[in-house]
């Protein structure tokens, strides 16, 4: 042996078995004592880290020190994402049956960027994307047996930047990624007002240009897109000579759920030959319950990609994002790139799929496991009953704002979220900042024709009834004290 070799201090599988037996049990305990805990993070900035050494520590500790540092320095620098009453933004789901799924895939740490560097990684993803669009009711068009396909993504947002690539591809005949967009030429891509802002962030990095989104107006009683506005904003800019690349279909916005008529957009899109991405990041997954396919409706005859992510409401630990492709030559046409390092006889056969060739980055983690522990452990029906749970646990917190007429539903619900607000307007903002700061429930605003309005997001793996009543019951009496100072 070398004399310059030293065994270094890895955990033994022994002691790596004691230690995650240790947390695996910090964790379900974490899960029974979370709702007890004030849902947002009451403390200052600066106060974790100044209770963190600066610098790592020379000598390896033992793993049980972490442990109690992470009750006591972490724990109250957490907002509880997985508290039955955090009801912001959108719910970010981490199951039981996910975190296992994560777990094996971190204990396997394969990387799965090609088929060859390990095929279960490639095959068990193509399988389980296919599992999930049939249950979310996709058509052929989406399955890994034909043109399209399925992958798993970090996030939406690299999702929809990954569907203007190789929309722009298709929109050049492959000219933007051997020349790229500096030809003089103008590219526009188009998304109502209220699509999500990774549509924005993609243009910056591919280089259109945040100017160039066309941001088209919405209906203000319904928030969907103004689909005359999308037509006439095309053919101005086709008449000017600007090339359109890509419009989104914001199915489930995020300030308002909100859910464009993909059927009257696809039309439009189909008659230009306009890529159509259909960014249904939070409420695709509801489409698990037939009672909601009609959400999707369109895609099916339109869209060229689609995205969902199993991990806002589907019970998919954080990250992973399905994302579907009509035809993946535009795909890999845009991504492909095989430098000497990584030629191997399983992908010059061409019978393979090359992940690496689906998305931004190379390297990929064994993503589907958890999302295959999901499907497997709660079924087809028992994900539809966690949709349909969280959707009747809004409808509850509907009748109980419709029965105090302090209050008003500013829009009629949509799904899982509720939008909100005092009809005496220039409370609402105080109440829903006391609410947080009493730790009960964490709930997030957006603005409506510049008033401000509470969204209730509901959804979470723990949320039950009662925790609609207690939050209800903070939201009352937080009114009744702010009227009461005010008397
Ligand atoms: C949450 C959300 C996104 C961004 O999701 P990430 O996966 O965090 O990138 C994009 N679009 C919509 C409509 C969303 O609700």
């Amino acid at each position: 042996m070398s004399e310059r070799y030293v065994t270094p201090p890895h955990l033994s599988p022994d002691e790596f078995r004691r230690q995650g037996h240790a947390v695996i049990d910090w964790i379900a305990d974490y899960w029974q004592r979370v709702g007890e805990q004030p849902v947002l993070s009451q403390l200052s900035p600066g106060s974790v880290r100044d209770r963190l050494p600066t610098e790592a520590p020379m000598n390896g500790e033992a793993f049980e020190a972490l442990l109690s540092d992470l009750d006591d320095v972490v724990l109250p620098g957490l907002t509880h994402w997985q508290h039955p009453r955090f009801f912001a933004y959108f719910p970010a789901n981490s199951s039981p049956a996910a975190v296992l799924g994560d777990l094996i895939s971190s204990g396997i740490g394969a990387q799965g960027m090609l088929w060859s560097t390990s095929p279960a990684v490639t095959e068990l993803e193509q399988r389980v994307t296919d599992w999930l669009s049939a249950a979310i009711g996709l058509g052929a068009w989406s399955r890994n047996d034909g043109r399209g396909g399925g992958v798993i993504q970090d996030t939406a947002s690299t999702a929809t930047m990954t569907a203007l690539l190789a929309a722009l591809h298709r929109a050049t005949a492959g000219r933007a990624r051997d020349a790229g967009v500096q030809d003089g030429k103008a590219y526009a891509v188009y998304a109502s007002t209220e699509a999500h802002s990774s549509l924005l962030k993609a243009a910056m990095m591919t280089g259109i240009g945040y100017q160039n989104v066309r941001q088209i107006p919405v209906d203000p009683r319904t928030q969907q897109m103004d689909t005359t506005a999308l037509r006439t904003a095309i053919e101005r800019d086709v008449a000017e000579g600007i090339c359109p690349v890509m419009v989104v279909s914001a199915v489930g916005t995020t300030a308002t759920c909100a859910i464009d008529d993909t059927l009257a957009i696809g039309r439009i899109t189909a008659e230009h030959g306009i890529w159509l991405h259909v960014d249904a990041a939070f409420a695709g997954v509801a489409a698990v319950c037939p009672e909601h396919r009609r959400v999707l409706a369109g895609v099916d005859e339109y869209a060229d990609s689609l995205v969902t992510n199993p991990h806002k409401w589907l019970l998919t630990s954080f990250d992973c994002s399905a994302f579907w492709v009509r035809n993946r030559s535009a795909l890999t046409g845009a991504l492909s790139i095989l430098p000497e390092y990584l030629r191997n006889a399983a992908t010059a056969s061409g019978d393979v799929v090359d992940y690496r060739d689906w998305h931004p980055q190379l390297g990929r983690r064994f993503r589907s496991l958890k999302l295959w522990a999901v499907m497997r452990t709660y079924g087809i029906t028992g994900l539809q009953a966690h949709i349909r749970s969280g959707i009747a646990m809004a409808e509850q917190l509907e009748t109980l704002i419709l029965q105090d007429d302090r209050f008003e539903l500013v829009l009629p619900r949509a799904l899982s979220l509720v939008c909100f607000a005092l009809k005496d307007a220039d409370r609402t903002e105080q109440l829903m900042n006391a609410v947080n700061a009493s730790g009960v429930a964490y709930l997030t605003h957006t603005r409506l024709q510049g008033r401000f309005v509470i969204r209730a997001s509901i959804g979470g793996v723990w949320t039950t009834p009662a925790d609609i009543d207690h939050t209800w019951q903070a939201i009352q009496q937080t009114v009744d004290q702010l009227l009461e100072t005010e008397a």
